[in-house]
């Protein structure tokens, strides 16, 4: 949270008539909506959420017991606000931005105590400052005026503020710096330094967005192959507990092509988020061997942690990403979970006594949940750069019921629809998503980048297979009722070519060193020798072969090693070429 309104605060005081949980009550408080206050004489830090009269309804990011009417409210005149600027990398936040490693310091534990305030970024250190443009050049909002190594993955921009006018840079120079230090002085008299602030609930403004046309790589086959998402697109990812959630959301983190990460661990259990805050400071980046941390900021609430700080952690994310999509990244955030923030708002709502919609959600869960998503996208920057957000929301439906209005809200806004199985999972079939009820919008958009950057008939092949595990999800049915065996041969032709398709290709092995990353080629090739088997087979079958002699030959088995086989091109072009000789042999 920025520090500076403390210094801006005036005399706006009002006094505390009524507390009910995170929401506080107080009158005679000269505010405007989102204002931040300091709440009791604690100064627990809110935002204003209702004006009504003399009456103003706060809700507090932090716990109220003990905080009791007649305790002074004072203003600060300023909204909900982040720090940006150099060192969000590497860094864990709570919901408003406070730095926990420094919290905790302040005061020697995880269990943060009230009323601590601290800055979203490091004052106090300076950072070597190159500059990008030289005095006499006229710079405009969003232009980059020079770099800071931000960690050993990450170049730091340091741009214009977009509420700047701009001008001429009458003075720049190279040279260590702390982020309040002025860097850059222009003509129209603003000064630039490498602290930027801008209010959470506000989008940055950026230029046009764009029809994403790149898909964002995860390296993951499902996902790749079957359900694209793109550069700057939404999606959502339902998960029951225990059907792989955290492992799929940190492959995610680890493996797709997106240059910044950041995760918003949003109000699940306690330990859960203890393990996220334990395990990323841990994990490697693959792409680069350095710590995954140096290009990954983490937000972490737990439900521990007082509701209002839930309900902002989500807002406080998507603008860190926007601030480093402006600098022309490839933004991926993942917020885990939206269900959690949504019952943050229900809470808060309730306590305001506001009509409830379905469920007891706010009838403004549609509009928040869609605020929120829309601020994801490939925007054309107006530095001329291109910059993306990439959102992946998680959302945890009580019961692994889809109908409730967390998901079906969700469903209506993202275009990405990575759905997680309890049964797959306890199958052990990972990553468990369920291939019949997932879905993409952006295939045919992405199609283009495919047949140029993969393979001519990469979207015809994904085709062929879609159609392969609808046929055996309509034979399934079937064979439920009668058995395998009751089919006519050319379905249970299928059903084998089905089961490679799921056990060879959509299996992936997260904790193989091989498996666990899946290059966009290996997953096409992968496919390829799959529909080699169905083309063989069937050819064969044509010819007179019986099923299960066909079913049989040796090589069709090694279809299931590809996917851990590190020489993957030798190793598919030789089985290709065992099964063709192995087949073709039978007749
Ligand atoms: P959740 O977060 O949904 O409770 P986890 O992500 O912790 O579930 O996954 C539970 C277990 O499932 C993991 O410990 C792991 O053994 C297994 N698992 C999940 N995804 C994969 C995967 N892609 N590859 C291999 N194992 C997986």
């Amino acid at each position: 949270m920025s520090q500076a309104e403390e210094t801006e605060s005036v005399d706006q005081d009002g006094v505390i008539e009524r507390v009910s949980g995170p929401v506080v009550t107080a009158t005679d408080l000269d505010a405007r909506m989102n204002d931040v206050v300091y709440v009791g004489d604690e100064g627990l830090m809110g935002e204003v959420i209702e004006i009504e009269g003399n009456l103003t309804t706060i809700q507090v990011y932090e716990e109220t017991s003990g905080v009791g009417p007649g305790e002074p409210v004072q203003n600060t005149g300023e909204p909900l606000s982040v720090d940006l600027g150099p060192g969000m990398l590497d860094s864990i936040y709570d919901g408003v931005q406070r730095p926990l490693d420094v919290l905790e310091s302040k005061m020697g534990s995880a269990f943060l105590d009230r009323g601590v305030d601290a800055p979203g970024i490091d004052l106090e250190k300076s950072w070597e400052f190159t500059p990008e443009v030289s005095e006499g050049e006229t710079v405009e909002p969003g232009d980059v005026v020079g770099t800071v190594p931000e960690t050993v993955t990450i170049e730091h921009k340091v741009m214009v503020p977009p509420d700047y006018e701009g001008g001429e840079v009458v003075s720049i120079e190279a040279g260590s710096f702390t982020v309040e230090e002025t860097v850059v002085e222009l003509s129209s008299g603003e000064e630039i330094s490498m602290h930027q602030e801008w209010p959470v609930r506000e989008a940055r403004p950026a230029g046009d967005k764009m029809t994403p046309t790149d898909p964002l790589v995860t390296g993951q086959r499902i996902q790749d192959g079957l359900f694209p998402l793109a550069k700057g697109g939404t999606a959502a990812i339902p998960g029951p507990f225990g059907s792989g959630k955290t492992v799929t959301q940190q492959q995610l983190a680890k493996w797709s092509d997106a240059d910044i990460v950041v995760y918003i661990g949003c109000g699940e259990r306690g330990n859960e988020m203890t393990e996220v805050i334990e395990d990323f400071p841990e994990l490697p980046d693959p792409q680069t061997g350095n710590p995954l941390m140096a290009r990954t900021c983490l937000i972490a609430n737990t439900s521990n942690m007082p509701v209002a700080a839930r309900e902002s952690c989500i807002y406080t994310g998507i603008t860190i990403a926007e601030y480093y999509r402006d600098m022309g990244y490839d933004v991926a955030l993942m917020a885990d979970s939206t269900s959690r923030w949504a019952e943050a708002m229900r809470e808060i709502s309730s306590r305001l006594e506001e009509m409830p919609g379905e469920e007891g959600y706010p009838a403004y869960l549609a509009a928040s949940l869609s605020e929120f998503y829309e601020r994801a996208g490939l925007f054309q920057l107006f530095n001329g750069d291109v910059g993306s957000i990439s959102v992946v929301g998680a959302v945890s439906p009580p019961g692994g019921d889809f109908s409730e209005p967390v998901t079906q809200n969700t469903l209506r806004i993202v275009k990405t629809f990575w759905a997680l199985d309890a049964d797959l999972a306890e199958k052990r079939h990972f990553p468990s998503i369920n291939w019949n009820e997932s879905y993409s919008l952006y295939s045919q958009q992405l199609d283009p980048w495919y047949r140029e950057n993969v393979a001519e008939d990469y979207p015809e092949i994904r085709q062929w297979a879609v159609d392969v595990l609808d046929e055996e999800a309509e034979l399934q049915e079937i064979v439920q009722l009668v058995g395998k065996d009751a089919l006519p041969e050319d379905q249970q032709l299928t059903l084998e070519v089905s089961r490679y398709i799921r056990e060879a290709w959509l299996q992936q092995d997260a904790f193989n060193d091989t498996d666990t990353y899946c290059e966009p080629e290996k997953t096409y090739r992968m496919l390829q020798a799959i529909k080699t088997f169905n083309d063989e087979a069937f050819n064969a079958l044509d010819a007179g072969v019986p099923v299960e002699e066909i079913a049989d030959v040796d090589a069709a088995p090694r279809l299931n090693r590809i996917g851990v086989a590190e020489e993957w091109n030798e190793f598919i072009d030789d089985i290709e070429d065992s099964l063709e000789s192995q087949i073709r042999e039978l007749y």
